[in-house]
């Protein structure tokens, strides 16, 4: 198993069945070895730094109906809310103070955020903080849109395929959605000139090892500057309530493979992570990820902003969500810089 690690570390990609074998291992050597190896890569590429990105989670509106997800349309226990332009400028005010370069605003395809109500949000960001980076997560909206936000100044998005695996992405979806619409978004996005993020849930209900190596291909193919992945956490009103969650163990085994597999990328080390185990986040910056997406939403909302059940610093200020997270890198033995943070192969 040593050896397949070292083969990935030595030339970034490994055949279907050494992945397989890969993400199925028990062998502990490998393990550390893998993390170890994807530390060193990191660290050659982007030292001991990690990238703060200041979250804004702008709706709970949604008009998709994904099963593990709790801000479904059909979950009517679900407290929904949205963010005025006056509200999001704040938080960036706020975000801006505490040294964030990225906002990132994240919401569910609430259509109530129309393109112009978004394009004057993002030029206004731009206008006031042109030292930032804006990143949206808005979900699938059509080509015109992506590049009227483009134009309006936005940099990067965030839209993660879910599953290449076309059945089990269907699995996971209602039938309207499609891994094909996914895909063709993503590919529109970078046509557009964005920075792209990418990326699954580990232990998604019916993921199978198999899946996972379409997720790794599917990245290939597309070569993202970010890759986000997290564990599936259970939602308590979804039909994937009594669903197992994703563990630590896989999650950080992906994490180092991702690493080997995409040396430069940014790999952010998720909330989801650090729902999960109280150090979560800090195991996650040790095999290879290097940014955190502190929560600079409006302490009001952040519990209606449920997508997993026990969703971490829900209670917290922006401020002290900042320090704990610099805390945190600290210890891990990383050190927060205080820059927009893009990726190290990408010319803006
Ligand atoms: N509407 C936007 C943002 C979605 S929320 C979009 O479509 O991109 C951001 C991510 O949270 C999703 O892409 C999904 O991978 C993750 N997520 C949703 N429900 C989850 C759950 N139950 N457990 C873990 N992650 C979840």
């Amino acid at each position: 198993m040593v050896n397949i690690v070292e083969k990935l570390y030595n030339q970034g990609n490994i055949s279907d069945e050494e992945l397989r074998q890969l993400i199925e291992t028990d062998d502990a050597q490998a393990a550390e070895l893998l993390r170890r190896y994807a530390d060193e890569v990191r660290q050659k590429y982007y030292g001991r730094k990690v990238f703060l990105r200041g979250l804004i989670e702008i709706s709970s509106y949604c008009r998709n109906d994904c099963l593990y997800c709790g801000i479904r349309r059909s979950n009517t226990c679900a407290e929904r809310y949205r963010l005025s332009r006056e509200e999001i400028l704040s938080c960036c005010e706020n975000g801006y103070g505490l040294g964030f370069r990225t906002f990132v605003m994240q919401g569910g395809e609430d259509m109530y955020f129309t393109d112009d109500f978004m394009c004057g949000v993002i030029s206004e960001i731009k206008e006031k903080y042109p030292d930032c980076a804006v990143t949206l997560s808005l979900g699938e909206r059509s080509f015109e849109s992506y590049k009227r936000m483009k134009e309006a100044g936005a940099d990067r998005y965030l839209l993660r395929h879910e599953a290449a695996d076309e059945k089990l992405y269907s699995r996971l979806h209602p039938s309207e959605l499609s891994f094909s619409t996914r895909r063709e978004c993503l590919f529109n996005l970078k046509k557009l000139g964005y920075q792209v993020g990418a990326g699954f849930m580990v232990g998604a209900p019916y993921q199978t090892t198999e899946s996972l190596i379409a997720d790794f291909r599917f990245l290939q193919e597309l070569s993202p500057q970010m890759i986000g992945i997290g564990p599936f956490i259970p939602h308590h009103s979804t039909p994937f309530k009594d669903e197992k969650g994703g563990t630590l163990d896989l999650t950080l085994r992906l994490l180092g493979i991702l690493r080997l597999m995409f040396p430069k990328v940014l790999l952010p080390a998720t909330t989801a992570l650090g729902t999960i185990a109280p150090d979560g986040r800090e195991q996650g910056l040790k095999t290879g990820c290097n940014v955190v997406m502190p929560n600079l939403s409006p302490v009001k909302v952040r519990k209606k902003y449920d997508l997993y059940d026990n969703k971490i610093c829900t209670g917290e200020e922006a401020a002290e969500c900042r320090m704990c997270l610099q805390r945190r890198i600290e210890s891990a033995g990383y050190e927060v810089a205080a820059e927009r943070g893009d990726a190290a192969d990408f010319n803006i």
